[in-house]
């Protein structure tokens, strides 16, 4: 997906969080501070998470763009590896759970996998679905 939409999206989906906090506001009678403050934190999670899934694939978008076309090289044996799809992660956030996808090298030589640098790299949790 482009930068352009995947931004569109992210405020799609923070307003539509927003109009669901208050339909629940509409329906239900009056609340208590309790009430509004549970619901509010609900929400805030679901808008966290947004953010985390736009925030991954943005990064990824740009460093798509900063790539450079050739494949890279295996770091086991140093052969060319061949490109692998994109297949889903996962990460543990602070928000819950994020999935997304990645690119991914598998080396024919010696069958060692890479998924290139990225926003995840450095946070290790993620697993292949
Ligand atoms: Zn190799």
């Amino acid at each position: 997906m482009k930068r352009a939409a995947l931004k569109k999206n992210l405020e799609q989906e923070v307003l539509a969080q927003v109009k669901r906090f208050n339909d629940w506001k509409q329906q239900e009678g009056v609340h208590s501070f309790e009430d509004l403050e549970a619901k509010a934190l609900e929400i805030a999670k679901e808008v966290a998470q947004a953010l985390l899934s736009y925030g991954v694939a943005d990064e990824q978008q740009m460093e798509h763009q900063q790539r450079p076309e050739a494949e890279p090289n295996c770091p086991e044996c140093g052969r060319a590896m061949r490109y692998g799809g994109q297949p889903g992660k996962k990460i543990d956030s602070k928000a819950g759970t994020i999935s997304f996808k990645r690119d991914y090298y598998h080396c024919p030589a010696c069958g060692a996998g890479l998924f290139p640098p990225g926003p995840t790299a450095e946070s290790g949790g993620g697993q292949l679905e």
